[in-house]
């Protein structure tokens, strides 16, 4: 690239790894060049292929895992196109989606899964062991980094080897994170729940057990992550133990004091 300014780099690499990912040269799901590679690529500075990473990154075009690489994540920028569209549904509604795509993901990880997914599952179970909640969805650990803080469902997702529900997935993700729905939803599976379903998910994952990675999933996702209101109304209403149920009373007890304050 003969470019002499700084900003035309800039643009000029983004414009580059963004082709690359429209055209399908680097296909959804797979892993890009390292860094140095980018830059002998482009002729630019690393500082400035890390910049274009971390734009395409905030489109959601791309995703940074620590210790894993930086990954393809959709062709298109779904925090704008698809979060657009979302932005018209009610949270209920996009909660129930994001159970859908998270059970679906389940069953196909359980057929289509490599070992190398499976060493990145144990390992991120592992990680977030010391979690005192569920990541998913970056609702708690907020100080963490926010590629680690949906690692374990995210890498479902690559096991499942199914693009479109992996860029559907990104979208619900940033949707469910954004400001207007944050006050509403609380995560309620404690942290040794979390690792209790994770390590059944992973099992059935693992084992090929496609009916029980539904089970599995259905059983988690009805309990990590809730709608509360200030009615006490929790959404889904599906079975809970006594204390998951205390719980989602005492997070709507707070959710109600929240809005009264406001
Ligand atoms: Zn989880």
């Amino acid at each position: 690239m003969a470019i002499t300014t700084g900003s035309e780099r800039a643009r000029a690499t983004l414009a580059f790894l963004r082709r690359k990912i429209t055209t399908g040269e680097w296909a959804v799901g797979e892993r890009i060049p390292i860094e140095p590679e980018l830059s002998e690529q482009t002729g630019v500075g690393r500082s400035t292929v890390r910049e274009a990473v971390r734009s395409l990154a905030s489109i959601g075009m791309l995703e940074t895992l620590p210790g894993r690489g930086t990954f393809v994540r959709s062709a298109a920028p779904t925090s704008t196109l698809l979060n657009e569209y979302l932005a018209d549904f009610t949270l209920e509604e996009i909660l129930s989606y994001r159970r859908a795509l998270e059970v679906e993901a389940a069953q196909q990880a359980a057929l289509h899964r490599t070992d190398d997914d499976i060493a990145a599952l144990e390992q991120a179970a592992a990680t977030e062991m010391g979690c005192t909640r569920c990541p998913v969805l970056g609702l708690v650990n907020e100080d963490a980094d926010s590629a680690f803080s949906s690692r374990f469902h995210r890498l479902i997702f690559d096991a499942a080897k199914n693009r479109l529900l992996a860029s559907l997935y990104s979208g619900i993700n940033d949707q469910l994170r954004a400001p207007e729905h944050r006050g509403r939803l609380a995560n309620v599976a404690t942290g040794a729940e979390m690792e209790r379903d994770h390590a059944r998910i992973l099992a059935a994952i693992k084992s090929g057990d496609f009916i029980d990675a539904v089970h599995a999933m259905v059983n988690h996702v009805d309990h990590d992550v809730v709608i509360v209101t200030a009615q006490h109304e929790v959404v889904p209403p599906l079975a809970r133990t006594p204390e998951q149920q205390q719980r989602i009373a005492n997070a709507s007890e707070h959710t109600a004091s929240a809005l009264s304050e406001a």
